[in-house]
């Protein structure tokens, strides 16, 4: 190789690379040598202290330089089982080196041979052996990994932990003089942060644990901080000359609403209502998240706002994620607002060419004050008069960044996001960095737990026997069918089979279906059925799982719980527990492993959206939990939400104040360049700051 190496090379062209490792490589998203830097340890191994052979005991990890005395390969009784096994000497004791098929292994170890040995010690036979070892050959006494601490890479198979470590090894003095440091130097000042070659090397080879933690604490605050300045001024540029209309939140439709209402707002409702309310009126946008656990009552607040648009003379959108929860709300704002001479479309995927253009003009024209919709609201032909405000529901369902494509419809209309996945703070910060926040914190008045239970396939019968006695009482039930993650069309299978099956055991029954697949007028009919109570036993693929609101439902079962995760079950569980009645949600779950088991064990013990939410972080992370893994906005290599909240609030801080300072960051183009590279298109940044 004679070019000069730099970040952007291609590892392909490494030293010892070549194509076939090169496509290994790529298993582990390494494609340049900028990504083999970045390509950080999972673990370390200490082997900054060498134990003589004498010294060894058994059930400890060491390291130990010595030569081998005799090696030899056996098979055993074992088909395909060989081993290989070295008596090695320090000098002061002997012992045994010991690996299970390492086929061609001994061929490197001849007699003779001076080498590292890293392993676990075992006792066999009254003998001290190291059992598969990690071995190195040392040259005239000399090895590279003798006396540090020694970085562990992600394996894939084809290479070997050795070959990685020293072709990064080999790779960090080369490069790194050349990997620039894009944190304004004020910055790294102020929070004694290490320059960023140095951290990158540390975090390879690092001195000491406390040398590790400074070194991960400057890439960690590096994620961190890039995301949050990007964060910070796609704020600041949504701001910036958007001139929002001021609209009404107390005016008489709101007031209309409120009486018709069958129950008294909550404290909570009231203060968010008015935080929400505050914004409304201003002629800046609106940029608010509410988050509020299932059943705590966000739709009213929504409609709340979005009569407060109507009454300001605006249109106003929600967007949810499902066309069965577009239908419920459609439905449930037609009947309140119809009366009043208001017209309320709905927008979905499948709408008649008529409906379809008929819906569209009324948007158009401004003769249609609010549209309910899914996704579909997005698409193009979809065009308002006068848009005002936008409120996105289960926003997590969504990810970040639809909300500025439904945005983009209106001149700079308010927005409001709601989500039940109750989120830690550090998060919500991190990933609606650029939002204001109001919780819901407080559940309306009545509500009783939903008992929570695991169900052992053997007591199947029995759970039959219940379900049935609850629709003898007039109560409905939801069973929600298998979740089949390869096809859409396996899960309807699936609960078509149960739904005869479920018909059978019922005769005398009304046992509905509903579905992802069927047609949209059927899933209207079927959930209004089941609404009017002319249902009772409905089953469901997780199409129900968000928003569907039926007080007189008191069961909710659900099959193969362990597939789903957590935070999912609590909004499954949520549609359940909604009237005064006891509610009960049962959870079957044949198949499960102890630790599948043990999670669904956490639902039956708390209520609480908060916990649940932590638990399931912890277990799947934030990307799975909160929808937005396919944004990459939380793909950190070292930053890990759950326990770097004090890095994210100080990369917070000073983001704001640089964004604040120097909006264009004409102060620092390198840092822009690595912004825009990253999050340019996936924050939607405009160009010119
Ligand atoms: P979520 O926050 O999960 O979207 P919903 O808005 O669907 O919750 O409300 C859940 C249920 O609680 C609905 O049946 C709704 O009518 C009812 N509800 C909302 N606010 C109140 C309240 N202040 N008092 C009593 N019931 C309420
Ligand atoms: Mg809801």
């Amino acid at each position: 190789m004679t070019d000069v190496l730099s970040l952007e090379s291609d590892v392909r062209f490494l030293r010892g690379v070549g194509p076939a490792r090169a496509r290994l490589l790529e298993r582990l998203s390494v494609r340049t040598v900028r990504d083999l830097l970045y390509l950080f340890p999972r673990r370390y191994e200490d082997r900054r202290t060498l134990t003589a052979l004498d010294q060894l005991k058994p059930g400890t990890t060491a390291s130990v330089v010595a030569r081998v005395v005799t090696v030899e390969r056996r098979s055993t009784r074992r088909p395909g089982l060989t081993l290989i096994r070295a008596l090695i000497t320090d000098g002061r004791g002997y012992g045994y080196a010991l690996w299970f098929n390492r086929r061609g292994l001994e061929n490197l170890l001849p007699p003779g041979t001076e080498a590292s040995f890293y392993g676990t010690i075992e006792t066999h036979g009254g003998k001290l052996q190291i059992t598969n070892p990690e071995v190195e050959v040392l040259q005239e006494g000399e090895s590279d990994s003798l006396g540090r601490i020694i970085p562990v890479y992600p394996l894939t198979e084809g290479l070997s932990p050795l070959w990685l470590r020293r072709l990064i090894g080999t790779l960090l003095p080369q490069v790194l003089p050349s990997l620039e440091d894009t944190l304004p130097e004020t910055i790294r000042d102020r929070l004694s942060l290490l320059p960023l070659p140095e951290a990158v090397e540390g975090l390879h080879y690092p001195r000491d644990g406390e040398h590790w933690r400074s070194c991960r604490r400057r890439i960690a605050f590096q994620e961190l901080f890039v995301l949050q300045l990007g964060l910070a001024l796609r704020r600041h540029q949504a701001r910036k000359g958007n001139v929002a209309f001021p609209l009404v939140p107390k005016g008489p439709l709101s007031r209309a609403l409120i009486e018709s209402l069958p129950f008294p707002l909550t404290d909570a409702q009231r203060r968010v209502i008015d935080e929400i309310g505050a914004d409304l009126v201003l002629t800046e946008p609106m940029n608010r998240l509410l988050q509020g656990d299932v059943g705590s009552g966000k739709t009213v607040v929504a409609a709340l706002a979005l009569v407060a648009a109507v009454d300001g003379g605006c249109q106003a959108a929600f967007m949810v994620p499902t066309e069965v929860l577009a239908l419920q709300h459609h439905r449930r704002l037609s009947e309140l607002l119809e009366p009043l001479g208001l017209e309320v479309v709905l927008i979905r995927g499948a709408m008649t060419a008529r409906e379809r253009q008929e819906n569209l003009l009324s948007l158009r024209e401004g003769r249609g004050v609010i549209a309910v919709g899914t996704h579909a609201l997005i698409e193009d032909p979809v065009l308002f008069r006068r848009l005002g405000l936008v409120v996105i529901d289960e926003q997590h369902r969504f990810g970040v960044l639809q909300r500025g494509a439904l945005a983009a419809k209106g001149r700079a209309p308010h927005v409001l996001v709601m989500t039940a996945t109750p989120i830690p703070r550090t998060l919500t910060v991190s990933i609606y960095g650029d939002l204001a926040v109001s919780v819901l914190d407080e559940l309306p008045p009545g509500r009783r737990p939903v008992v929570t239970r695991r169900v052992p396939s053997r007591r199947r019968r029995d759970l039959l026997n219940f379900i049935g006695g609850e629709m003898g009482r007039g109560r409905q039930v939801y069973w929600v069918c298998p979740l089949v993650e390869e096809s859409e069309t396996l899960d309807v299978a699936s609960s078509q089979g149960r739904h005869d099956e479920l018909t059978a055991v019922f005769p005398d029954r009304r046992v509905g279906l509903l579905h992802g697949q069927m047609a949209s007028r059927d899933k209207e009919a079927v959930l209004l059925a089941f609404q009017r109570g002319e249902i009772d036993l409905l089953v469901s693929t997780t199409v129900i799982e968000v928003g569907v609101d039926v007080a007189n439902a008191t069961v909710m079962v659900i099959e193969d719980a362990h597939r789903f995760g957590l935070s999912q079950l609590h909004q499954l569980r949520g549609r359940v527990g909604r009237g005064g009645e006891e509610s009960y949600c049962l959870l079957l779950s044949e198949g499960a492993s102890a630790e599948g088991r043990k999670r669904l064990d956490a639902l039956c013990s708390t209520q609480d959206g908060f916990r649940i939410a932590e638990i399931d972080l912890r277990l799947r992370g934030p990307g799975e939990v909160c929808g937005i893994r396919q944004h990459g906005l939380t793909d950190f290599r070292v930053a890990d939400l759950l326990r770097d909240g004090k890095i994210l609030g100080e990369a917070r801080r000073e983001a704001q104040a640089l964004v604040a300072s120097d909006p264009s960051l004409a102060g620092c183009p390198e840092l822009r360049k690595e912004l825009f590279a990253l999050y340019g298109e996936r924050l939607e940044l405009a160009v010119t700051g």
